[in-house]
């Protein structure tokens, strides 16, 4: 049967490729942050979805565009995932990271490690090379060890800034809840592929001064992390606690495969319950029809968007 000229126009309409990623959200308003790192952050989150588009025009999967524009942003300085995470209370680095393919859900993530330089790529192999979904701690690093993945001293991590904001919440005499400058830096990147897949990648440092083994949203799967080809593919940022006990991520996607909301919608419902619990942050998504959509209940994001159509976009603030 010829199609539907609305059909044949939706099709022509649709990005052959999508992919949305974050840098964390928080109160990120014009004024508070330097000229100098806004040069910087913005260079950072273009160098991802670079890194990220060219996977997706070449032809390759969703999920290799959020591992590599994910692994970007671990490396970069600016961010609180990989190199630059925040300090726990103890004064190391102990990072989260998550990744799930939507096209079987599958997924793996690890929590607390403290050796792998990127925790996107142990996340990835512990879905691939392991019966699990979820490692923690020495064992997860062992685990990436076996995998071959790089390993590095836990100062690596490290990096002058955060020591900083570690030392000036100890000064403050504050409990280690959330972040100083109720900034959350995480990362996170969702795609859809020209095959139409979904996938979605989160890593994070988690909050300053976390102590008790204390872990967030980002690697539990459903929580800040969330892909299926039947909904769409979902990162979060922002205080994970509140994440964690909204279920954000698998709340999103089950409004949109249940109910047929659009993604917006859907997203903008659950960060509204987000908020109404006392949570704050954002999320990033995208769905294989190449609906790409943010929202987030802090006053800035930082984030951008690129697809097959054309859409080039770096933002930092609400409004943008
Ligand atoms: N969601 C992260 C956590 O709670 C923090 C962040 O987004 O920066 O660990």
């Amino acid at each position: 049967m010829p199609l539907s000229a609305q059909a044949q126009a939706q099709s022509a309409q649709k990005p052959k490729w999508t992919l949305v990623i974050h840098g964390g959200a928080g109160i990120i308003e014009k004024g508070r942050v330097t000229p100098e790192q806004e040069k910087g952050i913005a260079a950072g989150l273009n160098a991802a979805l670079d890194a990220g588009s060219k996977v997706l025009a070449g032809g390759g999967s969703s999920l290799d565009a959020v591992q590599a524009a994910v692994q970007v942003l671990e490396d970069d300085p600016h961010f609180n995932a990989g190199r630059g995470a925040v300090f726990t209370w103890d004064g190391r680095n102990e990072l989260d990271a998550a990744i799930m393919d939507g096209r079987n859900r599958a997924a793996g993530s690890v929590a607390g490690i403290t050796t792998t330089r990127h925790p996107v790529a142990a996340a990835r192999a512990v879905m691939e090379k392991s019966p699990h979904v979820m490692l923690s701690g020495a064992g997860a690093d062992q685990f990436a060890r076996e995998q071959g993945l790089e390993q590095v001293e836990n100062s690596w991590f490290a990096t002058p800034e955060r020591r900083k904001q570690l030392d000036k919440m100890k000064a403050n005499d504050k409990l280690g809840w959330f972040d100083v400058d109720l900034k959350y830096g995480t990362v996170g990147a969702v795609a859809m592929d020209q095959d139409g897949h979904v996938a979605a990648a989160t890593s994070t440092g988690g909050l300053t001064g976390k102590r008790w083994g204390r872990i967030g949203d980002a690697p539990i799967i459903g929580a800040g992390t969330y892909a299926d080809d039947r909904a769409c593919a979902v990162s979060a940022t922002g205080a994970g606690e509140f994440f964690i006990r909204e279920g954000v991520t698998h709340e999103i996607c089950a409004r949109v495969r249940f109910r047929g909301e659009t993604l917006q919608a859907a997203a903008e419902t659950v960060m509204a319950e987000v908020k109404a619990l006392g949570g704050t942050g954002g999320v990033i998504l995208t769905g294989p029809n190449g609906e790409m959509a943010w929202t987030f209940n802090t006053p800035g994001m930082y984030r951008g968007k690129a697809s097959s159509s054309g859409d080039r976009l770096v933002a930092f603030y609400g409004e943008e």
